[in-house]
């Protein structure tokens, strides 16, 4: 997959109605905090917060698909109203499929926002393949587009922008 120009890109934005994110490295900057007693901690950026409020008011559905489990991280994205979570997923594949059914869409109106080895297979399935400046190399080589922040540092923010951007939904 090669990177796509603007015209592309947008025609492949507005057919979008489901953004799925990854959380490791995407939502967050990658960095696990470990206590004392195992208990991981990790950073959220308000910027990304504030576009999925934005994203789900303006009638974007986001859905998240995590490797890892975290019980913080679930109470998070339920606050932020998301409605479509699955954490402790080793398959990010049949989680994809399982969420992409439920809403009714086909790949084609999905949008996935990876950054390594595991949502590869949702980079090549879906409409339009994100990553962010920082991913790992198997990911930014399968992306039709790579956002200029750093995951964890505003990348979530900047596609959110672009899909309803392209939509005629970002308001002023
Ligand atoms: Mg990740």
């Amino acid at each position: 997959m090669a990177r796509l120009d603007d015209d592309q890109l947008a025609a492949r934005a507005r057919q979008i109605r489901c953004l799925f994110l990854d959380i490791d490295g995407v939502l967050t900057d990658g960095l696990l905090y470990i206590g004392p007693n195992g208990e991981e901690t990790k950073t959220n950026f308000v910027r990304d917060g504030y576009g999925i409020k934005l994203a789900l008011r303006q009638g974007l559905q986001i859905a998240v698909i995590s490797g890892r489990p975290s019980a913080s991280m679930q109470r998070r994205l339920e606050w932020l109203g998301i409605r479509h979570i699955a954490l402790d997923t080793q398959d990010k594949e049949p989680a994809y499929l399982r969420m992409r059914d439920a809403l009714g869409l086909a790949d084609a109106q999905c949008a996935h926002l990876g950054d390594d080895v595991p949502d590869l297979p949702l980079l090549r399935r879906v409409g339009l393949a994100m990553t962010v400046a920082d991913a790992h190399d198997s990911a930014l080589a399968c992306a039709h587009w790579v956002s200029r922040s750093a995951g964890g540092r505003g990348a979530v923010r900047e596609a959110i922008d672009l899909i309803l951007g392209a939509q005629g939904r970002l308001p002023a």
